[in-house]
């Protein structure tokens, strides 16, 4: 089996919204330029793993890396102390709760060949919590609602539902970078009733590449981005915008323009940038499948 699945938790945000994109995606390889960003955050993760290890008495030797320094030590740590004190609360409400580190959680009863890595679960009677690190710094993550945690969620549940009496499943994403700290609960219910009216359907579609393509936030962090036709008729869409006829345009109409225009401009950074690729390539390459640059230098 792959290091990741097909049907990952963390892209379940984009393979839920937009069901066939995991197969379209499969065509493509990882950007060069994400795998910093990628490096890093397995480094802090490493750290942090070792540091909870360390404030539970277990055993664990401090990870090297060329990416530590004093912000990734100060997150850690903060995060460590966090995640302690969550561990305090449920000692509190239960005398032996479960504390697993960095878990593989397989969620496979409710999406085909579905697993994920939870960073951290506190398993105790009532209350099963999950947290994750995040240690990006684009954008603050939510826990309501997100399907990362809710996917986690129910592959812990697949571990402990039989041991203890699971209510409620609490949810947390700290992400110390952006002084972020998000915490959601659902009830067991919820979620199973979530994943009959939600998750099931959609996973079905996805793992065959069928359903509709829905362009949103979440293409960002899709392989098919820069040349994925739903995404570029959306946003050429956007870009026909209709005003109405007096011949000033009114302040709700330029903020509608400056949305819209913030909107393009990552567009056009993606094309721009899977374009200039080929232009790489192209001092080896025979000049006819550079059509891109050729098409560009004409136009000059
Ligand atoms: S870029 Fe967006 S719309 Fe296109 S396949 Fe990926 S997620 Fe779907």
């Amino acid at each position: 089996m792959g290091k990741h699945a097909l049907l990952s938790a963390s892209s379940s945000k984009r393979w839920l919204s937009c069901t066939p994109s995991a197969r379209l995606e499969e065509q493509f390889k990882d950007e060069p330029g994400g795998s910093v960003y990628a490096e890093e955050g397995t480094a802090a993760h490493a750290l942090a793993e070792h540091k909870l290890k360390k404030a539970l008495k277990r055993r664990s030797k401090r990870p090297v890396s060329d990416y530590h320094c004093d912000e990734m030590e100060e997150c850690t740590d903060g995060y460590v102390a966090f995640a302690m004190e969550q561990v305090e609360l449920a000692r509190q409400e239960c005398k032996d709760p479960v504390v697993l580190i960095e878990q593989r959680l397989d969620y496979s009863a409710y999406v085909p060949e579905g697993f994920g890595t939870g960073d951290l679960l506190i398993v105790a009677d009532h209350v099963l919590t999950v947290i994750d690190l995040k240690y990006g710094k684009g954008v603050a993550v939510d826990a309501e609602w997100n399907p990362q945690m809710m996917l986690y969620g129910l592959g812990a549940l697949e571990l402990f539902d039989a041991l203890y009496d699971i209510e409620v499943i609490r949810m947390t994403i700290y992400q110390p970078r952006l002084e972020s700290v998000s915490t959601w609960e659902i009830s067991v219910k919820d979620l199973m009733e979530w994943v009959e009216m939600e998750l099931k359907p959609k996973a079905v579609l996805a793992i065959k590449g069928e359903g509709e393509y829905h362009s949103g936030d979440w293409c960002r962090f899709c392989r098919a981005k820069n040349t994925c036709r739903a995404r570029a008729e959306e946003y050429l869409r956007l870009a026909q915008m209709e005003f109405k006829q007096p011949p000033l345009l009114t302040d709700e109409e330029i903020a509608e323009v400056l949305k819209v225009a913030d909107e393009l401009a990552k567009w056009s950074a993606d094309v721009y940038a899977y374009v200039s690729a080929p232009m790489i390539k192209c001092k080896k390459t025979p000049k006819k499948k550079c059509r891109f640059m050729a098409e560009r230098r004409k136009k000059r």
